[in-house]
């Protein structure tokens, strides 16, 4: 893309990109008006967004908008440290930008037509320490921008697919708290909803929050709203504050209150996660309290296996039967529920098992 641009432009080399610019991927067509993007604004955008156009130089871009965009803006896609294949198709991509590495995942979904989703970052590591969950491992090392926000899905799109983005949909469940970051969250999704670039629609969008109740209420007033997911994990706030912290800060009843304030569309359900881990939130006494906190909740309950993972020492899986068991004792008392197939385990892929840098032993 920048080697595209600087032709366009007439400039050489790549020097005249500045580093402490914004990510051109980042900036919607009012905000390249507004820092004084000559040309059509509209046109920019669209061949910055748009990876399939990334390759030929039709439609041309105006050579001013061209020139700027590599004087003005920080044109440089995270860049791909590597990228490693799982044998169920899943590939795991490591991104490194501004000097920190974060990562992706691509799932192809082979139903009768191909459809791809991918698993998005939102921050480099994570500061809600969930104990189940590798990433907390790392602690929070920075923010992610919406430019690398949208950067990672554009680059993934260019190196594995899909082609166009009508087959693709996009979870915010890879590293970090995306509410943590609401900001960036919101605009990446806002550019990546937008009719001249991938053009997502936001229902093809969920973002998974690990219960910031005050992001929920910010994220319920975006203006291209998302889908959301609730990682909720226990059903008393004794075990929920201890193996995730934030219940501290936001218990099991507010967490009910901002889910039952969520404007929900027609049709529309909340995905509530729930790792199951043996002897800690797999009992029977478990499935009435779930039963109760979910009542009068347009929902998806979501059960996934646990993974375990070196910073998880003790931590151990609930039995295939006993989910088994569970999601058909949930089932019996009127809960949609569903049991998440893992993915990419064989490159550590799958859920909570993101964690990059030192200490991770990969
Ligand atoms: N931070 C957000 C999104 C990323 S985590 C959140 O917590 O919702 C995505 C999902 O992976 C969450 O539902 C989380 O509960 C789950 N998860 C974390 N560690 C896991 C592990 N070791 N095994 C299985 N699922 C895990
Ligand atoms: Fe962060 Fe989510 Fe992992 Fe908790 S489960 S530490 S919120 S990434």
């Amino acid at each position: 893309m920048l080697e595209l641009l600087e032709r366009a432009a007439g400039a050489g080399g790549g020097e005249s990109t500045r580093a402490a610019s914004p990510s051109a991927f980042g900036l919607v067509p009012e905000q390249l008006a507004e820092r004084g993007c000559p040309g059509s604004v509209n046109n920019a955008f669209q061949r910055l967004q748009r990876p399939w156009t990334w390759t030929h130089v039709e439609p041309p871009l105006h050579q001013a908008a061209a020139r700027w965009l590599v004087e003005h803006t920080d044109l440089r896609l995270p860049e791909v440290e590597r990228d490693v294949g799982a044998s169920d198709g899943t590939t795991r991509v490591v991104y490194r930008s501004g000097g920190d590495a974060f990562e992706a995942v691509h799932m192809p979904r082979d139903v009768r037509a191909p459809r791809v989703t991918m698993c998005l970052s939102s921050q480099v590591g994570c500061g809600m320490g969930c104990r189940f969950c590798a990433t907390a491992s790392m602690g929070l090392v920075r923010n992610l921008s919406a430019g690398e926000i949208v950067g990672q899905v554009l680059a993934t799109m260019d190196r594995i697919g899909p082609k166009t983005s009508n087959q693709l949909s996009l979870v915010f469940m890879g590293m970090g708290e995306p509410l943590h970051n609401v900001t960036e969250v919101v605009h990446a999704i806002s550019t990546l909803c937008h009719p001249l670039g991938l053009g997502l629609s936001p229902r093809r969008i969920t973002v998974s929050t690990s219960g910031v109740v005050k992001g929920i209420d910010e994220l319920a007033r975006a203006p291209r709203r998302p889908r959301l997911a609730l990682s909720l994990n226990a059903t008393t706030n004794p075990t929920r504050t201890a193996i995730m912290p934030v219940n501290r800060k936001w218990d099991l009843a507010e967490l009910r209150a901002a889910l039952g304030r969520w404007p929900f569309e027609a049709r529309e359900r909340i995905t509530v996660e729930y790792v199951m881990l043996a002897g800690i939130n797999d009992a029977d006494d478990d499935v009435d309290r779930l039963v109760a906190w979910l009542d009068g909740l347009p929902h998806m309950l979501n059960l996934i296996p646990f993974n375990p993972h070196h910073a998880a020492p003790g931590m151990r899986a609930s039995s295939p039967e006993r989910v088994s068991e569970f999601a058909a004792a949930l089932h019996a008392a009127g809960c949609r529920v569903t049991v998440r197939v893992n993915r990419g385990r064989d490159v550590a892929a799958a859920c909570g098992q993101l964690v990059v840098g030192a200490g991770s032993g990969r």
